[in-house]
């Protein structure tokens, strides 16, 4: 009754919008482009999810297609997709991720989002944990064209 389960998501950044990661706004010059909010670090997350409960992607269930979805908060996303975990008998054992993004500094926001995050997986921070990274001015985030964000996260069984 345990499971794993990997989540990776890119956006392109772009003038003009927010920046929001694990459902915080971060003060940037450059948001993140999407036909949702386009948090990338929840999306990770909820594929991650989706992953481990081998249903599919974030696209499948929440289709970029769909007016529902434009300007979706992708927490409310997530707080979907955790009604599914407990439907299927599994709680969030603990999240592992990391931002890839040059600028903005993201140290001081780690915290706030870890807080956020975890409130809505339902587990402690100790369980939440979120790592940034720069890709060392190369690629595509080295040129703050987008960001990345990679996710694991484990499921346990409720009756463990
Ligand atoms: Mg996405």
């Amino acid at each position: 009754m345990y499971r794993i389960g990997f989540g990776y998501d890119v956006h392109r950044l772009d003038e003009g919008r927010a920046l929001i990661l694990g459902g915080i706004e971060i003060p940037h010059h450059k948001g993140l482009l999407g036909h949702s909010d386009a948090d990338l670090l929840t999306h990770a997350i909820i594929d991650a999810i989706l992953g481990a409960l081998a249903k599919g992607d974030i696209g499948r269930h929440f289709p970029d297609t769909d007016p529902a979805y434009k300007d979706a908060e992708s927490l409310s996303l997530l707080k979907r997709v955790m009604e599914w975990v407990r439907e299927e008998g599994f709680r969030i054992n603990n999240v592992d991720a990391t931002i890839v993004a040059e600028r903005p500094k993201l140290a001081p926001h780690i915290l706030p989002m870890r807080e956020m995050l975890a409130g809505v997986l339902q587990i402690g921070l100790d369980q939440m944990s979120i790592k940034a990274t720069t890709s060392e001015g190369l690629g595509f985030c080295g040129r703050e064209e987008g960001m990345g964000a990679y996710a694991v996260v484990s499921l346990t069984g409720l009756e463990q």
